[in-house]
C-alpha cells in the first residue's frame, strides 16, 4: 500500500535522529500507532516549524514507502495545547497517558475511539493543569482496559458472578471477588471499589478525589489486571 497517506494524529514521542532529523511515533484513528520520519526538522528554517514535538494534534500527510516507517512530507496543527505545554504537572500527565496509551495500543489497529479518548485526555489537562493527578492516571488506563476489552469486572463477583459482599480483588479473575471465591485476591475496600467503578464510567472530568490509599490500591488492581490479561506492563504510578 505505497503512496500518500493523510491522517489525524497526535504525537506519543519524537526521537532525534542524525543530524537534522526525528522520528515521531504517532497515534492515528484509523491507523493505530505508525512510526514515521521528518527530515530535516531540526534545521531552523524546517517547514514543520516546531509542531512535530509530544502531544501536538496534527492533521499529517506522510508518504508510505516499503519500510515500516512512513515519511511526514506535511503537517498542519489541529491544536497544539499551550496552556498544558507550560505546566509541569500537566506535561507530566500528558507524558504518562501517552506512554499508557502506547504500552496498551502498540499496533496499526484502529482504533478511533481511543484516538478520541486521547484527545480529550490532552483537553483537559490543557484546560485544567490541576487534573493531572494520579487518580486522572489511573482512570485513563481503565478507559484503555475498556477499549482493549479486558477492564476489570466490577458489578459481581469475577469468579462466580455473585453480587453479594465483594471482599477482594482477583487480577487471574479478572475483577472483584466474593468472600468464598477469595483465594489469589488481595483485599479490597468499599471506597477502592466505588473509584474503579466511577474511574471507569464516569468521565475523566467527573472523578471523585480519593487517597493515596486509593490511588495505590486501584493502582495495584488495575496494573496487576492489565499484565494478567493483556500482557502490559504499566510504568509506576508513584
Ligand atoms: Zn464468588
Amino acid at each position: 500500500m505505497a503512496g500518500p497517506v493523510k491522517t489525524e494524529a497526535v504525537v506519543l514521542r519524537s526521537i532525534r535522529y542524525g543530524e537534522a532529523d526525528r522520528i515521531l511515533h504517532v497515534y492515528t484513528p484509523m491507523r493505530g500507532k505508525l512510526s514515521a520520519i521528518a527530515k530535516g526538522v531540526r534545521r531552523s528554517k524546517s517547514r514543520f516549524g516546531g509542531r512535530l514535538e509530544p502531544f501536538f494534534r496534527l492533521n499529517l500527510e506522510l508518504h508510505e514507502g516499503r519500510s515500516d516507517l512512513m515519511t511526514v512530507t506535511g503537517a498542519e496543527t489541529i491544536s497544539a495545547y499551550t496552556t498544558l505545554r507550560a505546566d509541569e504537572r500537566a506535561l507530566n500527565g500528558a507524558a504518562r497517558a501517552c506512554d499508557s496509551l502506547g504500552r496498551v495500543f502498540d499496533s496499526g489497529e484502529a482504533h478511533p475511539e481511543v484516538f478520541n479518548l486521547l484527545c480529550s485526555a490532552l483537553t483537559l489537562l490543557d484546560d485544567h493543569p490541576e487534573n493531572a493527578t494520579d487518580a486522572f492516571q489511573i482512570a485513563f488506563r481503565m478507559k484503555l482496559l475498556l477499549a482493549a476489552g479486558f477492564a476489570p469486572q466490577l458489578a459481581a463477583c469475577a469468579n462466580c458472578g455473585e453480587a453479594g459482599e465483594l471482599v477482594g480483588f482477583s487480577p487471574a479473575a479478572g475483577g472483584v471477588v466474593c468472600a468464598s471465591c477469595e483465594a489469589g485476591s488481595f483485599e479490597l475496600d468499599g471506597e477502592t471499589h466505588r473509584f474503579l467503578t466511577d474511574a471507569l464510567g464516569r468521565p475523566l472530568a467527573d472523578l471523585p478525589s480519593v487517597d493515596a490509599r486509593v490511588v495505590a490500591l486501584a493502582d495495584r488492581a488495575v496494573s496487576e489486571t492489565a499484565a494478567h490479561h493483556g500482557q502490559v506492563r504499566f510504568k509506576a504510578i508513584a
